[in-house]
């Protein structure tokens, strides 16, 4: 089945990214993050002149193996690139924390459309293929031009669907 919208790009390039979720999350200071951090705060291994994180080859010695886990399927860069028109909070602090919302919200959807990607190649029935393909269309908004186009209620409704949708295709799994 053919699906009648295109699909955001679903895999992390972090080189397009303003490294947002190295600002968008708090940190406990606990065994994934061994450091303290609040939401929207930069985290200290950031540079300070450039977005990389100055310690990326020694994450996981130095304690910090959640930012080694962490995906944001492809939601990141398309936060700063398309919602952004490539800006960053670096560049103009005020985006911050709009920035880092946009990721909380577009993160979600696009894990949830990895799941319906992946559910789609199973051997499911044709009525579950549609039923998939209709949540999928639901999640991508066309042209969407700032977060708020995701945080619509058609939107909203499909992501909260999801995991039930997930759930009945247990049997084919
Ligand atoms: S938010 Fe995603 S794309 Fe951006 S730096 Fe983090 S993992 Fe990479
Ligand atoms: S340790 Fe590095 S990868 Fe992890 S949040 Fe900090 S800057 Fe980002």
């Amino acid at each position: 089945m053919t699906l009648p919208v295109t699909l955001p790009n679903l895999a992390d390039d972090c080189s397009r990214c303003a490294a947002l979720c190295c600002v968008a999350y708090p940190f406990d200071a606990d065994e994934d993050f061994a450091l303290l951090k609040r939401a929207d705060t930069p985290c200290p291994n950031l540079s300070e002149t450039c977005l990389n994180c100055a310690i990326h080859a020694d994450l996981l010695p130095k304690g910090f193996g959640g930012c080694v886990a962490y995906q944001c399927a492809g939601a990141g860069q398309r936060v700063t690139q398309e919602l952004f028109d490539g800006e960053t909070w670096r560049d103009d602090p005020d985006l911050l924390e709009h920035m880092t919302y946009a990721l909380r919200v577009l993160r979600p959807i696009h894990e949830a459309l990895l799941l319906l990607q992946e559910a789609s190649r199973l051997p499911i029935p044709e009525s579950a293929k549609r039923q998939g393909t209709g949540l999928t269309a639901a999640l991508c908004p066309l042209d969407p031009k700032s977060i708020h186009d995701f945080e619509d209620d058609k939107v909203q409704d499909a992501l909260a669907d999801v995991p039930a949708y997930l759930q009945s295709l247990a049997p084919f799994v």
